[in-house]
């Protein structure tokens, strides 16, 4: 059994504790355990170099502070550093000047995509927005009904095709959804997509259709925290094939320490805007990447 990456990095910095100033020695050794700590956390291998690196050299290049301890020096860098590739600040949706908005929901099968867009309706509806959801994964035979639950759920109507109007055309329902959103004056449009277990060109084909027929404000890639040293391929696939504007990390309550939302942020450049905790449609927040940064140190 390895320890958390926040034991590992706790165990380091102790072993600091006492030291007068940062030698390159000590930085180095301190190093060689974060690099350990976050590949134990799943971060993916050339993204812990690519941090441990900066770290680095910001810990090296640091004026030695009379106001913080070298523990507290090296705490505070490797903070910074997370923060900054997690996104620095809270990233809020971008909404359209003209609406509705049109979010777009992309992201493997079991994902949490179909759970997200009730979150997401739900929090949108509690904060004064009348979005609509939009079924536009027709791959599986229930998501469309999944849909529909989730909708009822959380309060906020849904758009399904109709049987024999349209039903098999992914691409059909969501312009149809946002014409629906026009005329009903919806403000926000919410269209959840098929994902299937694994990276697949028909998939990735289907989403980048339906991203150039409705042209999303946003596209959120979802991925699920739990995905390891895969979230690397899986994010790069997204981001190549469909292209996305942000990231929800999901089932962020079954992994305690984030490693995915660092290897994704980093790969892709793009910030994690949300975090999904759980399987009700309240567990879900937007994402806050200075609490992350601690959540990691802790
Ligand atoms: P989709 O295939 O991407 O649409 O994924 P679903 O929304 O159907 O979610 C797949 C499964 O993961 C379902 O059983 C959800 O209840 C569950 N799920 C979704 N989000 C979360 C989460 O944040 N935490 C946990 N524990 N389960 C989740």
């Amino acid at each position: 059994m390895f320890n958390s990456l926040s034991d590992r990095l706790t165990t380091t910095f102790k072993n600091l504790r006492g030291k007068g100033r940062l030698s390159e020695a000590d930085v180095d050794a301190t190093i060689r355990e974060i690099r350990r700590a976050l590949l134990d956390a799943d971060v993916a291998l050339p993204v812990v170099r690519g941090f441990t690196g900066k770290v680095r050299e910001r810990a090296l290049s640091a004026e030695v502070s009379a106001a913080l301890n070298p523990a507290q020096q090296i705490v505070k860098i490797v903070n910074d550093q997370l923060v900054e590739v997690l996104g620095g600040e809270t990233r809020r949706l971008q909404f359209a000047k003209n609406p509705p908005t049109v979010i777009m929901l992309a992201g493997l099968q079991g994902a949490g995509k179909t759970t997200l867009a009730g979150k997401l309706g739900k929090y949108l509806a509690a904060e004064g927005h009348t979005p609509l959801l939009v079924a536009s994964d027709l791959q599986r035979p229930n998501a469309v009904t999944q849909l529909q639950v989730v909708g009822e759920r959380a309060g906020v109507p849904v758009y399904a095709p109709e049987p024999g109007n349209g039903i098999g055309d992914p691409i059909a329902v969501a312009e149809g959804g946002v014409r629906h959103a026009v005329e009903k004056q919806h403000d926000i449009v919410i269209v959840d997509t098929a994902g299937r277990l694994g990276i697949d060109e028909e998939l990735m084909q289907q989403a980048a259709d339906i991203r150039n027929a409705v042209t999303p404000d946003e596209v959120l890639f979802v991925i699920d925290a739990m995905i390891g040293q895969d979230a690397v391929r899986t994010a790069e696939a997204f981001a190549d094939g469909v292209g996305f504007t942000g990231v929800v990390l999901s089932k962020l309550d079954g992994d305690a320490r984030g490693g995915a939302a660092l290897s994704v942020a980093e790969v892709t450049g793009k910030p994690v805007m949300f975090a999904s905790t759980g399987e009700n449609l309240g567990d879900f927040e937007p994402f806050h990447p200075d609490r992350m940064a601690s959540r990691i140190l802790d």
